[in-house]
């Protein structure tokens, strides 16, 4: 395998599990509002996720390798989940949860799924 049909390989597969994390999303989602859930609360349970995210619930100090050029970049304290590279600019993504802690087989959405 080439680098190009690598890259075409990893590309399938990302895109294969996005469309699965589509469908337990929506699985999700469908259970809750024929519970009675609304979608004012899904969004308001969002807020709270990014806001205790703020309040530094999570780990405040995740760093990464800038993708362009390899400096270290760390989160945004205003703009949870992102941030910036100090040297070339690159906006880089701070994934929620990729904080390197163990989830639990309760917190962990996927962790039940055959997924
Ligand atoms: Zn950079």
């Amino acid at each position: 395998m080439n680098d190009i049909q690598f890259e075409e390989y990893i590309r399938t597969e990302l895109t294969n599990k996005i469309k699965m994390t589509e469908v337990i999303l929506r699985a999700y989602y469908e259970l809750m509002l024929e519970s009675g859930i609304t979608a004012d609360e899904i969004n308001q349970k969002i807020d709270e996720i990014i806001s205790r995210k703020v309040k530094g619930d999570y780990n405040r100090f995740i760093r990464k390798n800038c993708p362009r050029c390899g400096s270290i970049v760390t989160e945004s304290y205003t703009q949870p989940y992102r941030g910036m590279c100090a040297k070339c600019g690159t906006k880089v993504m701070f994934y929620p949860f990729d904080d390197g802690k163990e989830e639990t087989k309760e917190t962990d959405p996927l962790a039940c799924l055959d997924f």
